[in-house]
């Protein structure tokens, strides 16, 4: 490989780092027109409001140009940081300071700064087990030791959170925080019930650890669920993030980190080194769609539409395997995490998935925290069609029932 030539001037870091093994197969996938992926984890691009988007863009453009174009404060601009608090408050029911605020470059940075303001070396995070791919890539980098605690259909068990944290407190290990996305879990789907999250923040009193609420998906619910937020139980211990990805459009990558206004200030220092502050435009652009009511047309557009497809693909899963995959059914989001025959190792087998059955999906194992997990695959619903779903899932089957009837 080319990068090897400069192997000797790489930090540990980086050669630390692996690529994705779907990132690999993307290039097949592209070049045989006939897979169905559903490993991708990106919305329907029919949903983006692009005539209302371009308007607004040159609106701002027009109007605000002298400020929409200009550098910004590293928090992000306040009539933005304002449009947020009132979407939290209407939304998910906490309002939150304006100072408490930093706007990120998408929630991936959030997960960076998260990392690098809180995390030394062998420090201690809980997550859920499984978890969000890309929140264990930002915790190791930091040094950090990730311990899993497992789920059922009501989310995080947290009788297990809690002797984890007896057990690592005995051993004098320090927790810094507890990682949860209580609504429609990536990638398990699962939903936190309240008492679990009751049960949560005592625990995170009694042993003194934050919490973080990674919150893209309550936005994007299908059925009348509790999705009450951790952060309106608790405003003292909770660090809340969210992300317009999954409701307006990733590209503009934004998103925000809601904290205790301490926190928020070390937040904002950190992030000055890193990228001095968000786009000011699409900043300008999504306190825009905020204010005129454009966020909503979209989730109102959208949840029908993922809502049938969800349907589609836990129907052909119950069709196509009977007894033979387990998954949580998930309210809202973009996916669905299978676990099948334990015989079946998807990581192994993803190769001949994609060449001989024409579907891909993300092999499950690289979202659990300890090793465990092979025979799972997640599985994206937002991005294909019904039909796709439907012949995906159907195509998966056969790979299953092949690869293990041996
Ligand atoms: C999609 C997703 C995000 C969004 O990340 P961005 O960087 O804002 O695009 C964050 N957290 C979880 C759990 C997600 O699934």
């Amino acid at each position: 490989m080319l990068l090897d030539k400069f192997e000797r001037f790489a930090s540990a870091l980086s050669r630390s780092m692996r690529a994705s093994e779907v990132r690999d197969l993307l290039s097949v996938i592209k070049r045989r027109g006939d897979v169905i992926s559903l490993a991708g984890g990106i919305p329907d691009p029919s949903l983006f409001p692009k005539r209302e988007l371009a308007e607004i863009a040159r609106k701002v453009i027009e109007e605000r140009g002298d400020v929409a174009l200009q550098y910004g404060e590293t928090k992000g601009e306040l009539e933005a940081r304002r449009a947020l608090v009132d979407l939290m408050q209407r939304w998910r029911g906490f309002r939150a300071g304006e100072e408490d605020v930093v706007i990120t470059t998408g929630s991936q940075q959030g997960l960076d700064l998260l990392a690098r303001t809180l995390l030394d070396p062998g420090d201690v995070v809980i997550t859920e087990n499984p978890t969000y791919l890309a929140a264990l890539g930002a915790f190791r980098a930091a040094g950090a030791h990730v311990v899993g605690i497992r789920m059922d259909s009501q989310g995080m068990r947290t009788d297990e959170l809690e002797a984890a944290l007896r057990r690592l407190r005995e051993e004098g290990r320090k927790v810094k925080f507890i990682y949860v996305i209580p609504v429609a879990q990536n990638p398990a789907g699962t939903t936190m019930s309240r008492d679990r999250k009751r049960h949560l923040l005592e625990l995170a009193e009694q042993f003194d650890v934050l919490v973080v609420e990674d919150d893209p998906y309550s936005y994007l619910v299908y059925d009348q669920v509790d999705v009450a937020s951790l952060r309106s139980m608790d405003d003292g211990r909770v660090l809340y993030m969210s992300t317009v990805s999954k409701i307006l459009s990733p590209g503009l990558r934004v998103g925000w980190l809601v904290s205790p206004e301490d926190l928020s200030r070390r937040f904002e220092l950190v992030k000055q080194y890193l990228d001095l502050h968000s786009p000011t435009l699409n900043q300008y652009i999504v306190a825009e769609a905020i204010r005129s009511g454009l966020i909503e047309k979209v989730v109102e557009k959208a949840v029908p539409r993922y809502k049938g497809k969800r349907d589609v693909m836990v129907e052909s899963l119950e069709e196509e395997f009977g007894e033979g995959a387990r998954f949580v059914r998930p309210v809202g989001g973009l996916f669905v995490m299978a676990y099948v025959d334990e015989g079946f190792d998807a990581g192994k087998m993803l190769g001949t998935a994609v060449e001989k059955y024409g579907v891909a999906y993300v092999p499950g194992a690289s979202f659990h925290t300890d090793g465990s997990g092979r025979n799972s695959m997640r599985l994206n619903f937002s991005y294909p069609s019904e039909g796709q779903i439907r012949e995906g899932i159907a195509r998966l089957a056969r790979l299953v029932k092949s690869s293990t009837s041996t």
